[in-house]
């Protein structure tokens, strides 16, 4: 597979960073830990995702509210911080975004010619073109499939899945293709935290709710039995692979062990790759001191499919 990593991913604010529960160093931690591993390729974007493009996705409303630093303050759950001159908001947090952002689309691209990809970032999958809530700005997903449709390098009628496996429920994928049939999701997370959205139920296709402290052998059988329900036949499948269920993590709610999650990744690449469905990985959640570790040790066992 193609990593997708660039050293911009990492969000920092120095010392303001306590004020967010976010390991935004995580993405540097993993490449570390893995980049000299044999046979690994790992690529950079190679800009971030331009405003034109961010552009054609959000409606008129959002994007004028991208304009106003208070309301990407909210969205990215500091509203504390407004001391912050938009300019530094811009560059240290928004810039890597659209880089991450950038990750997923050339993942995308990657995967429509048959290579699996798996990007550090990305997968913010509360954002909608309607608005940017929890932590994610850009719907990277939805911006990568009108990239490739509009490229002409997907048809209008090529299907796609996306198997969302964050702790949290898709709320901003689901806004975002919950009318569209060419786009199915699946979901597991956590159905009491955020964002407890009667609508996203609604439009999930295999919708898989779970209970504040669910340990890993009631996750890992539930979620084979989801895995199960999907079928052959879509052109890329991408995934939101939030650490953000491990145990020690303070907003998923969930109960797996590190190994758990480890083992959640290797069991969702193994069904792709039965059903020869080309898969995109993206970061999506997981914003504590074990999250890196998840994802290096997802990606050792994982570089070479
Ligand atoms: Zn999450």
């Amino acid at each position: 597979m193609n990593i997708y990593y660039h050293p911009n991913y990492n969000i920092s604010l120095g010392f303001l960073d306590r004020f967010h529960p976010f390991d935004g160093s995580k993405f540097g931690k993993v490449y570390k830990e893995i980049k000299t591993l044999e046979g690994i390729t790992i690529k950079q974007p190679a800009h971030p995702i331009s405003e034109a493009l961010i552009n054609e996705f959000a409606d008129d409303q959002l994007q004028q509210k991208l304009t106003q630093k208070d309301y990407i303050l909210k969205a990215l759950e500091v509203p504390q911080m407004s001391f912050l001159p938009h300019s530094i908001i811009k560059s240290r947090i928004l810039k890597p975004m659209r880089i991450a952002a950038a990750g997923t689309v050339a993942a995308a691209h990657d995967a429509l010619n048959g290579t699996n990809c798996w990007n550090m970032g990305g997968g913010y999958h509360h954002a909608s073109p309607h608005e940017s809530e929890g932590f994610c700005i850009y719907n990277d997903i939805g911006i990568a499939i009108q990239q490739l449709r509009k490229a002409g390098t997907a048809k209008a009628d090529d299907r796609f899945i996306i198997l969302d496996i964050d702790a949290h429920h898709g709320n901003g994928n689901a806004r975002t293709f919950g009318d569209d049939s060419t786009v199915d999701l699946f979901d597991i997370y956590n159905n009491e935290v955020y964002p407890s959205d009667p609508t996203t139920k609604s439009k999930v296709n295999i919708n898989i709710p779970l209970q504040s402290g669910t340990k890993g052998d009631v996750y890992l059988k539930k979620l084979e039995a989801g895995l199960n329900q999907v079928k052959s036949g879509y052109k890329i499948a991408f995934v939101v692979a939030g650490t953000d269920v491990i145990d020690i993590d303070p907003l998923g709610a969930l109960g797996l062990s590190i190994q758990d999650c480890i083992t959640r990744d290797t069991m969702v690449v193994e069904r792709l790759i039965a059903l020869n469905i080309p898969f995109v990985f993206t970061g999506g959640g997981g914003y504590s001191e074990g999250s890196a570790k998840c994802i290096a040790g997802s990606l050792k066992q994982l570089y070479k499919c």
